[in-house]
C-alpha cells in the first residue's frame, strides 16, 4: 500500500469515527480548536487535516506566522524580524518541505565569521581559534558524568579566555538569554547542525504552507473552559468556538502574562513548566545599506564589546546589503529601556567597529519581541536546575487540553523545527484522543 493511500485510508477512518460521535449527541463547531497560526499551529492543522479531522486555528494577529515575519515593509526588503535560519538542516522537518515548495535554500555557516577590533580583523581571534576552544569545552562536558547535576551552561565558560568569551558570546546570541541563567543539561539535549537560509524568509515559508486551512485571523482568545461537557470552549471579541479538544501554541511568556484565562485554572505541574521555561529578549536592528559591500564576512563579531560583556552577533545577507545586529537581552532589554534611537545607536556603533569610516546605513528598523503581547519574548530556554521543564509543559492535560510549540520537549526546542515537529506529534495524540472517546 502507497503512503498515499496509507494516509486517505487513516482520514476515512477518523471522519468516520468523528461522524459517530456527532450522531452521539456531541455537536461542537469543530474538532480541534488550535489557539495560534505559528510554525507550531500549521504544523497541527496541516497534520489534522490530513487524518480528515475539523480543526480551526484562531489567531490574535492578522497575518499567520506568529513570530515568523518577513517583514517586506520598514526596509524596502525582505527582512526577517524573528527566524531567519532551518536550523540543523538534516533533521529539521521543515527543510524538506521548504524543498518540497521548490523554495531556494542557501548554506549559512558560523565558520564564516571574522572578528574586528576598530574596523580591522583581529588574528587573535579565527574560525579555527574559536572551534578549538568549541572542543576543547566539548570534551570537558561531554560525558554524562560531568552533567549529572545541573548548572549553568554559563559555569562552562567562565570567560577566563578569549575563546571562552567567545563561546559565552554565541551560548548568549543562540538561547537569546544571559547564559549564566540557562540549563547546561537543556543545553546539552539540543540537536545541532548546518543551518539553511530560504529565498522567501522565514515568514514566506510558513505563508506558502498555511494554504486550505481554517484560519480565523484577528482572533484573540482570551479564555480557554477546557471542562465542559461537549469538551472546549475558547472565547474572546470574536465570539466564542466550541470543540472536543483544544492545542494551545502560544508562547510561555503569553502564558505566563496570564492574559489568556483557562477554566478551571491550568494544573499546578504545567504552571510551574511554563514558569521554569522564561523567555529571552533577542532581538533585532536590521541595517539597509545604500550600496553592497561585498568585502563584508557572513557573521561579524566586535571584540571590544565581547570582551566587555555586551553579547551581539552582525548577520550579512548573501547580498551582502542588509546587515543585522542580533541583541539578546539582557543587553537588548537595557537598550530598549533606554530608548530605540539608544537602541539603534548601538547597532551602527557594533557596524563603525567593523567597517570604520565606511558606514553606508541608508535605514534602520527593529524587532520588538519582548514587548509585543503575542510573543513577549523571543523562544524560551529552561532555567537551570529544570532541564525537566519541556517534558512538564507538553504533558497533555486530561487528554483534551494539549500544549504545544517551541517550548515543548523535542531536540530542536526553541526553533521551527521544534515547533513543527511537536506539533505534528500532538495532533496524532489529539486523534487518538478523539478516536478513544468515540469508541
Ligand atoms: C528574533 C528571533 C529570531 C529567531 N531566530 C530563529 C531562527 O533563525 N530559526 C529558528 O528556527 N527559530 C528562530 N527563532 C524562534 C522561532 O521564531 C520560534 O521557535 C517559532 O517561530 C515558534 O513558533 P510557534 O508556533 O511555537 O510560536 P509562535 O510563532 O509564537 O506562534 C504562536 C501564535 O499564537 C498567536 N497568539 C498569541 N496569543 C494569542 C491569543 N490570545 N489568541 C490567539 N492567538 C494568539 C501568536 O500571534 C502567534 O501567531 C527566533 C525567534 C526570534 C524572536
Amino acid at each position: 500500500m502507497t503512503a498515499l493511500n496509507r494516509r486517505a485510508l487513516v482520514g476515512g477512518l477518523a471522519a468516520s469515527t468523528l461522524a459517530f460521535s456527532v450522531r452521539a449527541g456531541t455537536v461542537t463547531d469543530t474538532d480541534v480548536i488550535i489557539i495560534g497560526a505559528g510554525y507550531a499551529g500549521i504544523s497541527a492543522a496541516r497534520q489534522l487535516k490530513a487524518l480528515g479531522i475539523r480543526a480551526v486555528i484562531l489567531e490574535a494577529r492578522d497575518r499567520v506566522g506568529g513570530r515568523a515575519f518577513t517583514d517586506t515593509q520598514s526596509l524596502g526588503r525582505k527582512f526577517d524580524k524573528g527566524p531567519y535560519w532551518l536550523h540543523n538542516k538534516a533533521t529539521n522537518p521543515v527543510v524538506p518541505l521548504a524543498k518540497a515548495a521548490g523554495i531556494e535554500l542557501t548554506e549559512s555557516a558560523y565558520s564564516n565569521m571574522v572578528a574586528f577590533e576598530d574596523g580591522a580583523v583581529l588574528q587573535a581571534m579565527t574560525p579555527a581559534k574559536f572551534f578549538a576552544a568549541g572542543e576543547a569545552l566539548e570534551r570537558k562536558i561531554s560525558s554524562p558524568f560531568a552533567r549529572l547535576k545541573d548548572r549553568s551552561l554559563g559555569s562552562t565558560v567562565p570567560g577566563t579566555n578569549l575563546g571562552q568569551k567567545y563561546l559565552r558570546n554565541m551560548f548568549a546570541v543562540e538561547m537569546g538569554d544571559d547564559p549564566d541563567l540557562v540549563s547546561l543539561q537543556g543545553y546539552y539535549n539540543l540537536e545541532a547542525g548546518e543551518d539553511l537560509v530560504p529565498a522567501t524568509g522565514m515568514g514566506g515559508l510558513i505563508t506558502s504552507l498555511s494554504g486550505g486551512l481554517d484560519i480565523r485571523l484577528n482572533c484573540p482568545v482570551s479564555r480557554i473552559a477546557w471542562k465542559e461537557a461537549h469538551g472546549v470552549t475558547a472565547e474572546g471579541p470574536f465570539g466564542r468556538l466550541t470543540a472536543r479538544k483544544i492545542i494551545v501554541t502560544v508562547s510561555t511568556g503569553v502564558l505566563a502574562k496570564g492574559a489568556m484565562r483557562f477554566d478551571p485554572a491550568l494544573p499546578l505541574a504545567t504552571q510551574e513548566a511554563i514558569s521554569n521555561l522564561p523567555m529571552g529578549a533577542f532581538e533585532k536592528v536590521g541595517m539597509m545599506l545604500s550600496q553592497p559591500m561585498p568585502d563584508l564576512p557572513e557573521y561579524a563579531l566586535v571584540n571590544k564589546y565581547i570582551e566587555q560583556g555586551k553579547y551581539h552577533s552582525l548577520l550579512v545577507t548573501p547580498d551582502k546589503q542588509l546587515v543585522t545586529a542580533l541583541l539578546p537581552s539582557p543587553l537588548s532589554r537595557e537598550l530598549y529601556a533606554e530608548g530605540l534611537p539608544a537602541l539603534h545607536a548601538f547597532a551602527l556603533e557594533l557596524f563603525k567597529n567593523v567597517v570604520g569610516n565606511r558606514v553606508n546605513v541608508a535605514m534602520t528598523a527593529n524587532s520588538d519581541w519582548h514587548r509585543d503581547p503575542y510573543a513577549m519574548g523571543s523562544y524560551a530556554y529552561q532555567k537551570v536546575g529544570h532541564a525537566a521543564a519541556r517534558k512538564g509543559y507538553s504533558q497533555p492535560i486530561e487528554d483534551r487540553l494539549f500544549l504545544t510549540g517551541e517550548a515543548a520537549d523535542d531536540p530542536l526546542a526553541l526553533t521551527v523545527g521544534g515547533a513543527w515537529r511537536h506539533a505534528q506529534k500532538t495532533a496524532l495524540r489529539v486523534s487518538k484522543a478523539l478516536r478513544a472517546k468515540a469508541a
